[in-house]
């Protein structure tokens, strides 16, 4: 009797006002989708876990399950019952299995104990769903608010995921019903007349579908709310001026006789922003991740080395909340690029207004920026990680 996990991962979460997906926000050092996976993937009666993601978030997904032994990712549609067809389709594809299990990503804190049970209801039932009973007063109100009649609560029961299902019957449901619109799969059985089991699930099986139920997860699981830590990384990079090349500094071109020699566009400002990033978490360096040697990263924008911190850091649980840069010359002069720049970098790393800075100094003539030989640029930046 096998027995597969489908994860429904699809979805932008626009209820959810983030730059991220609430799938792939995280919670407590990981992401929500991989908190998610880790309960079904340590389930002793779960044979197998595939994902149902949305093609958009690719990067997002690879990032979430490095390391986790999740079957090939199948891709969703529009809504989510067209994901968990496609979903189903996949696994058909694979081999179909004798029972599936469909959980919503946005649940991460659902519980063993809750999987359990519905599998345990499998060996009866066709269709089994994790729910919780309505403790709450139910009202029913009119237009204006006021009450209209207040409804028995006695059997009325919030259903969850996992719901659990006969993996024949409920692919043949998705196929019958196709078009049609429904919540939960569990309704799509009961359409086709068969009975379905509702087990115990948790009230901490909560969804995540708006900023405060994360923060409430977070409260839950005891971290993020104070309990986080703040840590700090430095970056600190020069690169020569030579002839015949532009003058790229913080992703703004700066009009001057002269550019920057190095293998990549040498912007000196990125590259010690993204050591600066790189240090806050103790990855080590850029020339560990972009050799100069590498003829990929030859003229390369050296957004790609600060996005490829910046995934790092965030695929460790960090989030970089202010960046500070120095640029240090005698010449250009750099104040007229100093606000495009500042902006540039609030693009670049997700930052709103106060939290990048960029400063540029002379060195009163001395040493090798006061020469006019190079740049040179500085970096700090400050990271909060769940712990
Ligand atoms: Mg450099």
């Amino acid at each position: 009797m096998s027995c597969y996990a489908l994860i429904l991962a699809g979805g932008s979460g626009s209820r959810f006002s983030s730059e991220y997906p609430k799938q792939y926000e995280y919670l407590g050092g990981m992401t929500v989708l991989r908190r998610s996976l880790e309960v079904f993937l340590g389930h002793e009666e779960v044979d197998g876990v595939y994902v149902v993601y949305d093609e958009g978030h690719e990067g997002l997904y690879w990032d979430s399950v490095r390391g986790l032994e999740v079957g090939t990712p199948i891709c969703g549609g529009r809504t989510r019952q067209e994901s968990c067809y496609r979903g189903l389709c996949g696994l058909e594809g694979m081999g179909s299995p004798d029972k599936v299990l469909i959980h919503d990503a946005a649940r991460p804190l659902v519980d063993s104990a809750t999987i359990t049970r519905v599998c345990e209801g499998l060996r009866r039932y066709k269709g089994v769903v994790a729910g919780v009973p309505v403790v709450d007063t139910l009202k029913r109100c009119g237009q204006s608010g006021g009450v209209v009649g207040t409804l028995d609560r006695r059997d009325i029961w919030r259903a969850q995921t996992p719901q659990g299902f006969d993996f024949a019957t409920l692919l043949q449901g998705h196929r019958y019903y196709e078009g049609r619109d429904f919540t939960d799969d569990a309704s799509i059985l009961e359409e086709l007349g068969e009975e379905v089991l509702v087990v115990e699930g948790s009230v901490e099986n909560v969804k995540i579908t708006r900023r405060c139920d994360l923060d409430r997860a977070r409260r839950m699981l005891g971290v993020g709310m104070g309990g986080g830590l703040v840590v700090t990384g430095l970056g600190f990079d020069v690169h020569r001026f030579v002839e015949g090349r532009r003058l790229v500094l913080c992703g703004v071109e700066v009009e001057y006789e002269l550019g920057l020699l190095g293998h990549s566009d040498a912007d000196v400002g990125l590259h010690a922003l993204t050591d600066g990033i790189l240090g806050s978490m103790g990855l080590g360096d850029i020339g560990d991740y972009f050799p100069p040697t590498d003829m990929r990263w030859r003229d390369v924008d050296s957004r790609v080395f600060l996005g490829h911190a910046l995934d790092l850091v965030r695929g460790r649980g960090g989030e970089v909340c202010h960046v500070d840069v120095t640029l240090l010359c005698e010449r250009p002069r750099l104040g007229g690029y100093k606000e495009r720049m500042r902006r540039t970098l609030g693009e670049l790393c997700g930052l709103g207004e106060g939290r990048t800075s960029i400063k540029a100094t002379t060195t009163e003539g001395l040493g090798f920026t006061g020469r006019g030989e190079g740049i040179a640029a500085q970096a700090l930046v400050t990271v909060r990680v769940d712990v």
